[in-house]
């Protein structure tokens, strides 16, 4: 089941097809019996409405035997050499002298081998867990899924190939993202040659012979480039061969400055979440019977993560009568109302919830309630309200 669009991850469709039939291309019948007994298999395909890709609904992978028969593509004809010819020089067009080349899902290894003939010198890696044995010591063929994550950083490539592969996935953009994120990480910029068969023609034509089970994704020029462009690639060209009837892209992946931005955001954050919990932990263990002003929500979420126990911290107020008499989720405290602040002066009251400090504050004021300290957490630490420097400053409207 394939519930959002394989391009653009938009979950609402147009119904297009629907109809049962058997595999149509990977299946190999070996007698007319075999092939009349091969179980019809559901095609449910949809429009997606915001980027027009085409799909089925109710695809499968499990369903599809590629560990049974290699994905025999017809690559001998004189349109598809040429064009390939074509491929092969825009692929290597900017390259080093020597490149890396990793191909996901190389099949016959043809294109590799085209790619290794065309710059010797080069590494040329496949990756496809049911593609053809090296016949050829200029590839390095594995028989293994590509994992952006641990590959791009061992192979380092300079281009990585994938033809034909991504309409068979369920989520082809997925696999484009975790290429883009492990290339960010990494500080790598290879550059993607991409290409999957084009389904522009459908509409005028009508033709219906192109929605098979195997290809659970078939690319609009639109969808191909808003799936490129939603990968976080920077798209360098799409462009059609083979008379339209395919289209690819050239895209640079590891240059989107926000991505790259938005990781080492969450990174130096998550630092200093892990720095800062020794420290308040350290700060909260000499304010053992400081009262805490709040039991759920934010305030729940601090009295957790900070471990202040019901032993320690037995007195937890609220300002909203309705919270009186309930109990702080996971630390237990029965929460009582701010009176049990009055007659207290020397109390040291934390208030998790930072943005309502200064409210909380002119209410003890207002309630005739005094204590000694009132303190924050801020910057990965516990601060006195009243003296420290922070951006809580005004009473929230
Ligand atoms: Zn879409």
């Amino acid at each position: 089941m394939v519930d959002h669009c394989p391009a653009c991850a938009h979950v609402a469709a147009a119904p297009l097809l629907d109809d049962r039939q058997p595999l149509a291309t990977l299946a190999w019948p070996r007698s007319e019996a075999a092939a009349r007994a091969m179980p019809a298999l559901p095609l449910d395909f949809v429009r997606c409405v915001d980027c027009g890709h085409v799909y089925n609904r109710a695809f499968s992978y499990d369903a599809v035997p590629y560990g049974d028969q290699p994905n025999r593509m017809f690559n001998a004809g004189v349109g598809w050499s040429g064009f390939v010819r074509r491929l092969v020089g825009r692929a290597l067009d900017g390259l080093p002298e020597a490149p890396t080349v990793v191909e996901i899902g190389y099949g016959d290894g043809h294109f590799l081998a085209a790619l290794a003939a065309a710059r010797p010198g080069g590494r040329y890696v496949g990756f496809d867990p049911h593609g053809a044995q090296a016949a050829d010591d200029a590839l390095e063929l594995r028989a293994a899924l590509f994992e952006p994550a641990s590959h791009l950083p061992e192979l380092r490539p300079d281009l990585i190939v994938a033809r034909h592969v991504l309409e068979h996935l369920e989520s082809p953009l997925a696999l484009l993202q975790r290429v883009e994120a492990a290339a960010v990480a990494h500080d790598l910029r290879p550059l993607g040659l991409l290409e999957v068969p084009c389904v522009d023609r459908l509409w005028a034509t009508g033709r219906t012979v192109d929605l098979f089970y195997e290809h659970v994704s078939h690319f609009t020029t639109a969808s191909f480039g808003r799936m490129l462009a939603r990968s976080g690639a920077e798209v360098m060209a799409v462009e059609h061969g083979y008379d339209g009837e395919v289209v690819f892209g050239l895209a640079r992946f590891g240059v989107s400055s926000q991505q790259r931005d938005h990781a080492a955001e969450a990174a130096a954050w998550r630092a200093a979440a892990a720095a800062a919990l020794p420290t308040i932990r350290a700060q909260l263990d000499e304010l053992a019977g400081a009262v805490v002003w709040g039991g759920t929500g934010k305030a729940a979420a601090f009295l957790n993560r900070y471990g202040l126990d019901a032993a320690r911290f037995p007195l937890v107020v609220d300002s909203d009568p309705a919270k009186v008499g309930t109990f702080v989720p996971g630390t237990g405290q029965r929460i009582a109302s701010r009176d049990a602040l009055r007659g207290r002066p020397d109390a040291v009251v934390i208030v998790p919830s930072q943005w309502r400090a200064a409210d909380i504050v002119a209410e003890m004021a207002a309630a005739g309630l005094t204590a000694r300290q009132v303190l924050i957490e801020h910057a990965g630490r516990l601060i006195d309200f009243a003296r420290d420097p922070h951006p809580y400053t005004r009473e929230v409207e």
